[in-house]
Protein backbone atom coordinates (compact mmCIF):
# COMPACT_ATOMS: atom_id res chain seq x y z
CA UNK A 1 0.00 0.00 0.00
CA UNK A 2 0.96 3.58 -0.64
CA UNK A 3 2.62 5.71 2.41
CA UNK A 4 0.22 8.38 1.31
CA UNK A 5 -3.11 7.89 0.64
CA UNK A 6 -6.30 9.75 0.48
CA UNK A 7 -9.76 9.61 -1.00
CA UNK A 8 -11.03 10.40 -4.51
CA UNK A 9 -12.47 13.40 -3.03
CA UNK A 10 -9.61 14.81 -0.64
CA UNK A 11 -7.65 14.35 -4.07
CA UNK A 12 -9.69 16.14 -6.00
CA UNK A 13 -9.55 18.81 -3.50
CA UNK A 14 -5.30 19.11 -3.79
CA UNK A 15 -5.58 18.46 -7.55
CA UNK A 16 -6.58 20.27 -10.24
CA UNK A 17 -8.91 18.60 -12.61
CA UNK A 18 -6.28 18.00 -15.68
CA UNK A 19 -3.80 16.78 -12.79
CA UNK A 20 -6.31 14.33 -11.15
CA UNK A 21 -7.34 12.77 -14.66
CA UNK A 22 -3.53 12.11 -15.12
CA UNK A 23 -2.32 11.36 -11.41
CA UNK A 24 -5.47 9.48 -10.30
CA UNK A 25 -6.53 8.17 -13.47
CA UNK A 26 -3.34 7.26 -15.53
CA UNK A 27 -4.23 9.34 -18.22
CA UNK A 28 -2.31 10.67 -21.05
CA UNK A 29 -1.03 14.20 -21.54
CA UNK A 30 -1.08 14.85 -25.31
CA UNK A 31 2.32 14.58 -27.04
CA UNK A 32 4.64 17.97 -26.82
CA UNK A 33 1.94 20.15 -25.23
CA UNK A 34 3.74 19.38 -21.00
CA UNK A 35 5.42 21.71 -19.35
CA UNK A 36 8.30 19.77 -18.99
CA UNK A 37 9.19 18.69 -22.19
CA UNK A 38 12.03 21.20 -23.56
CA UNK A 39 12.93 21.81 -19.85
CA UNK A 40 16.53 22.35 -19.43
CA UNK A 41 16.87 23.74 -15.73
CA UNK A 42 19.07 21.94 -12.91
CA UNK A 43 16.94 20.52 -9.97
CA UNK A 44 14.91 17.80 -8.84
CA UNK A 45 11.72 16.40 -10.35
CA UNK A 46 9.03 16.29 -7.77
CA UNK A 47 5.54 14.11 -7.40
CA UNK A 48 2.90 17.15 -8.00
CA UNK A 49 0.77 14.84 -6.00
CA UNK A 50 2.87 14.74 -2.69
CA UNK A 51 6.31 15.91 -3.58
CA UNK A 52 8.41 12.67 -3.63
CA UNK A 53 11.74 13.38 -5.15
CA UNK A 54 11.08 11.23 -8.24
CA UNK A 55 13.65 11.95 -10.89
CA UNK A 56 17.30 14.27 -10.78
CA UNK A 57 17.65 16.63 -13.92
CA UNK A 58 21.36 15.35 -14.40
CA UNK A 59 19.30 11.94 -16.02
CA UNK A 60 16.76 13.38 -18.52
CA UNK A 61 17.59 13.47 -21.75
CA UNK A 62 16.07 14.56 -25.65
CA UNK A 63 13.71 11.25 -26.27
CA UNK A 64 12.07 12.78 -28.99
CA UNK A 65 8.76 11.42 -27.87
CA UNK A 66 7.04 14.47 -26.74
CA UNK A 67 6.78 13.43 -23.21
CA UNK A 68 9.99 14.52 -20.28
CA UNK A 69 12.57 11.12 -20.41
CA UNK A 70 14.47 10.49 -17.99
CA UNK A 71 17.00 6.98 -18.31
CA UNK A 72 17.02 6.68 -14.33
CA UNK A 73 14.97 7.31 -10.63
CA UNK A 74 16.54 9.18 -8.36
CA UNK A 75 16.24 5.90 -6.54
CA UNK A 76 14.44 2.37 -7.20
CA UNK A 77 12.28 3.19 -3.80
CA UNK A 78 11.25 6.25 -5.32
CA UNK A 79 8.74 4.62 -8.23
CA UNK A 80 6.34 1.55 -8.32
CA UNK A 81 6.40 -0.31 -11.84
CA UNK A 82 3.04 -2.18 -12.76
CA UNK A 83 1.99 -4.07 -15.79
CA UNK A 84 -0.55 -2.10 -17.72
CA UNK A 85 -2.64 -3.79 -20.00
CA UNK A 86 -4.97 -0.77 -21.01
CA UNK A 87 -5.42 0.31 -24.82
CA UNK A 88 -5.08 -2.90 -26.19
CA UNK A 89 -0.74 -2.92 -25.04
CA UNK A 90 1.17 -4.22 -22.56
CA UNK A 91 3.43 -1.92 -20.87
CA UNK A 92 5.04 -1.12 -17.95
CA UNK A 93 3.46 1.61 -15.66
CA UNK A 94 5.28 3.91 -13.11
CA UNK A 95 3.94 5.10 -10.17
CA UNK A 96 5.23 7.55 -7.43
CA UNK A 97 5.45 4.69 -5.06
CA UNK A 98 4.56 7.12 -1.79
CA UNK A 99 1.21 7.86 -2.82
CA UNK A 100 0.53 5.80 -5.74
CA UNK A 101 0.14 8.34 -8.39
CA UNK A 102 0.26 7.60 -12.11
CA UNK A 103 4.04 9.27 -13.75
CA UNK A 104 3.59 7.37 -17.02
CA UNK A 105 5.25 4.43 -18.26
CA UNK A 106 8.91 3.15 -18.82
CA UNK A 107 10.17 1.48 -22.20
CA UNK A 108 13.52 -0.41 -22.93
CA UNK A 109 14.96 2.45 -25.92
CA UNK A 110 16.11 4.33 -23.55
CA UNK A 111 20.09 5.66 -23.78
CA UNK A 112 23.03 4.00 -21.80
CA UNK A 113 23.67 3.18 -18.84
CA UNK A 114 20.34 2.05 -18.06
CA UNK A 115 18.86 1.67 -21.53
CA UNK A 116 15.38 2.54 -19.76
CA UNK A 117 13.10 5.47 -21.00
CA UNK A 118 10.88 6.67 -17.74
CA UNK A 119 7.93 8.47 -20.17
CA UNK A 120 6.53 10.91 -17.97
CA UNK A 121 3.82 13.61 -17.74
CA UNK A 122 5.06 16.92 -17.67
CA UNK A 123 1.75 17.19 -15.36
CA UNK A 124 2.42 14.64 -12.44
CA UNK A 125 6.10 16.49 -11.83
CA UNK A 126 6.50 19.37 -9.83
CA UNK A 127 10.61 20.81 -10.73
CA UNK A 128 12.27 22.07 -7.85
CA UNK A 129 14.93 24.31 -9.68
CA UNK A 130 18.53 24.28 -7.94
CA UNK A 131 19.67 28.52 -7.85
CA UNK A 132 21.83 29.19 -10.68
CA UNK A 133 25.57 29.17 -9.44
CA UNK A 134 25.90 33.03 -9.60
CA UNK A 135 22.83 32.93 -6.96
CA UNK A 136 24.95 30.73 -4.50
CA UNK A 137 26.42 32.61 -1.60
CA UNK A 138 30.89 32.93 -2.20
CA UNK A 139 32.55 30.56 -0.01
FE1 LIG B 1 3.50 10.98 -5.04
Amino acid sequence: MPEIERTDDEWRELLTPAQYQVLREAGTERAFTGKYVDEHADGTYLCAACGAELFDSSTKYESGCGWPSFYQAKSAEAVELLTDHTHGMVRTEVRCRRCGSHLGHIFPDGPAPTGERYCMNSISLDLAQQPAPADRPQA
